[in-house]
Order: structure tokens, then C-alpha cells, then sequence
């Protein structure tokens, strides 16, 4: 995709802080970061999101995450971490390269990646199932 922002860092025509590398995925800083450490990280080869990329890339993706998440753990000592993918507008998508958020969380950093939700009944699980098996 030659107007990809990701695919340019991937093939080194936009500038990263790249911090891991392999032949299927890339980890760079993110630009904005939410927090010191917050690292995106993405498979050489485009996919706008986690229903476009393969189980095989995804895999390799998520493997890399495995190896940033114990780098940053060691780096910048944070008390917890976020591993977030966004797919679709809806869900806050802004770059359509398929990328998985790591960011470092400490007590008290005042970020705020959580929802408000409520217990569902059972009659409304079984339902979801239903129609999850329905598909599967
Ligand atoms: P999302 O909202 O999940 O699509 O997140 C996109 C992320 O990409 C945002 O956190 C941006 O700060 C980040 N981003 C966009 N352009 C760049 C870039 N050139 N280098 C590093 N991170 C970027
Ligand atoms: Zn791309």
C-alpha cells in the first residue's frame, strides 16, 4: 500500500524509533505516546485490521508483543501494561495498518483505557452464544 503510513516505516521511507524487528513484524515508538515506552507493533505485510490480517501474521504479531512486553518490563520498570488493538472507526481506528498498542502503566498515570460496564444476565450470555454457534 504505497500511502500506508506503516507500510513507509516499514519499508524506511518514513522515520520510526524502531526498538525490535524480524522478517514478519516491526515495533517502533509510537509518536504520541500515551505513556514513556508506548510502542506500536505492526506485520511487514498490509492488513487494514485483525479481520483482514492471516492467523499466520497475526501470530507473528502477537509473538512480537510477547517480546516487547517483557523488553519494556525490564527498560521502564512500569507497573502494568495495556495490549490493545483498535479495528474500525467505531473501536477509534485512525491508522487502517493493522497494529497492536503496548503501553506501559504505572499507578496513578491518570490514563484512562477502561469502559463502564454492568453484570449481564445469564438468559443475555446464553444468547450471544447462541449466536456465536450459530456461525462457528
Ligand atoms: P489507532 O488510533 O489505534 O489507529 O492508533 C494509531 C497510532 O499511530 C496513534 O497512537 C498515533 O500516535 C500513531 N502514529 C501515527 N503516525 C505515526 C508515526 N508516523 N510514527 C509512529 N506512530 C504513529
Ligand atoms: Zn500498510
Amino acid at each position: 500500500m504505497s500511502d500506508c503510513t506503516f507500510c513507509k516505516i516499514v519499508a524506511g521511507r518514513l522515520p520510526s524509533h524502531r526498538v525490535l524487528e524480524d522478517e514478519h513484524a516491526l515495533a517502533f515508538l509510537d509518536i504520541r505516546p500515551a505513556s514513556p515506552g508506548h510502542t506500536l507493533v505492526v506485520p511487514r505485510v498490509h492488513a487494514r485490521d485483525v479481520w483482514e490480517i492471516s492467523e499466520f501474521s497475526h501470530g507473528k504479531v502477537a509473538d512480537m508483543v510477547h517480546r516487547v512486553a517483557a523488553l519494556l518490563k525490564t527498560a521502564v520498570a512500569p507497573d502494568g501494561v495495556n495490549v490493545k488493538h483498535n479495528a474500525g472507526e467505531a473501536a477509534g481506528q485512525d491508522v487502517l495498518h493493522y497494529h497492536v498498542h503496548v503501553v506501559p502503566r504505572w499507578h496513578g498515570d491518570g490514563l484512562r483505557l477502561t469502559w463502564n460496564s454492568s453484570p449481564a444476565s445469564a438468559r443475555e450470555l446464553e444468547k450471544v452464544l447462541e449466536r456465536v454457534a450459530a456461525v462457528r
